[in-house]
């Protein structure tokens, strides 16, 4: 009896933005930048425990990471290369690409893929910028990430929020330059708005189910690979809680901690994963329907 070739499920990007818990945006009014290397550090032993948990379940991912965090811990680099994932970057000193000018940003991106290059021994050529800070006032950035020669961005959440956000770009990858992909981290369109449905907060404060059922939609509704995404701190209910925050950055960043390891080694095994250039530009990409183009407002 002849039996249906079950279609094989799409593969999804799995990513982490390697940054520790006292470099995340919403802290800079509370952590000055200069006290940042006399924090405790906790990135290394984060970094180990998701390369565990990725080599338990044979999920190859990729790395955005610091220039600053390369620098002080050049093991971490070489632990992820060593583990088969793809090491990219998140620029050097976690500043939002909306905050510098077009040299300073040139700057700062290019001395994290040099940095990254050398410690790593791979070419670096996948971007994240620090709090999805590339929008409508900075379309710029997208020339000079091409210029450094990175070849694809994943810096645009397509959602209103109030510290980051393009609610009306494109969903799903793009040509934005040539020569540079844009890869939006996931969201679901419900009637005219989008959801976040990739990590960070979002997926902490979300039951898990929710979560699950939102990246299956956008595999069977969409036919899209999703683009997920999350921070070693967030697998870290230990790290040093920062004093004197606003209630809603204490919510936003410590909801959940507790959990999410054990969420995202859930989410591990309940989908197909990897890395976002094996996906994006290798043999897996498929050509998409041209997306319209982004014009400076
Ligand atoms: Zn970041």
């Amino acid at each position: 009896m002849l039996m249906p070739t079950p279609t094989p499920a799409l593969r999804n990007a799995m990513s982490i933005d390697v940054e520790d818990y006292f470099q995340v945006s919403a802290f800079a009014p509370y952590i000055r930048r200069e006290d940042w290397n006399g924090l405790e550090c906790r990135v290394e032993r984060n970094v180990d425990a998701i390369l565990a948990l990725l080599a338990e379940q044979q999920v190859k991912a990729t790395f955005f990471t610091l220039g600053w965090i390369a620098e002080r811990y050049p093991q971490v680099v070489k632990a992820i290369v060593a583990g088969g994932h793809e090491l990219a970057s998140h620029g050097y000193g976690h500043e939002r690409a909306s905050d510098l000018s077009p040299a300073a940003f040139l700057q700062d991106i290019a001395s994290a893929k040099k940095l990254l290059e050398d410690l790593g021994g791979v070419p670096v050529v996948g971007y994240r910028a620090p709090s999805f800070s590339i929008g409508k006032g900075n379309l710029w950035a997208f020339d000079v990430l091409r210029d450094a020669g990175y070849r694809y961005s994943s810096s645009v959440y397509p959602i209103a929020h109030d510290h980051y956000g393009m609610p009306d770009s494109p969903r799903f990858a793009y040509p934005v330059r040539d020569g540079l992909l844009e890869i939006p981290v996931t969201t679901l369109r419900m009637g005219s708005r989008n959801l976040p449905s990739s990590g960070g907060g979002y997926f902490r404060l979300l039951p898990y189910a929710l979560s699950r059922w939102m990246i299956r939609r956008v595999n069977e509704v969409d036919g899209e690979p999703a683009v997920f995404y999350f921070h070693p701190w967030e697998i870290d209910p230990d790290q040093p809680r920062v004093a004197g925050i606003d209630a809603k950055t204490r919510f936003r960043h410590y909801v959940n901690i507790a959990r999410t390891q054990g969420r995202i080694a859930r989410l591990l095994g309940d989908f197909r994963w990897g890395r976002m250039d094996d996906i994006f530009l290798g043999r897996e990409a498929s050509p998409r329907v041209p997306a319209p183009s982004l014009s400076p407002a």
